[in-house]
């Protein structure tokens, strides 16, 4: 994983034996949901590649977000 473990703001569970990947049609190994940032309650099956260019969507989508808060 390329991102922080702690901070990632992805929940990941298993994908149903059988499910594709989204993004690419291959065979899906996660469901993640976002629980943040404007794709917040957004989810999906994705094989791993994908899963990670979601999750780094997700983390990009909670940086204008957070500056933000901050400047408020
Ligand atoms: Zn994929």
């Amino acid at each position: 994983m390329s991102f922080n473990e702690f901070r990632r703001p992805i929940s990941v569970d298993s994908a149903p034996r059988g499910s594709q990947c989204e993004w690419c049609g291959q065979p899906a190994v996660q469901q993640l949901t976002a629980i943040g940032g404007r794709y917040h309650n957004d989810s999906g099956l994705f094989c791993g590649s994908c899963g990670e260019k979601f999750a780094q969507v997700v983390m990009n989508s909670l940086h204008p977000a957070t500056a933000e808060a901050e400047t408020h």
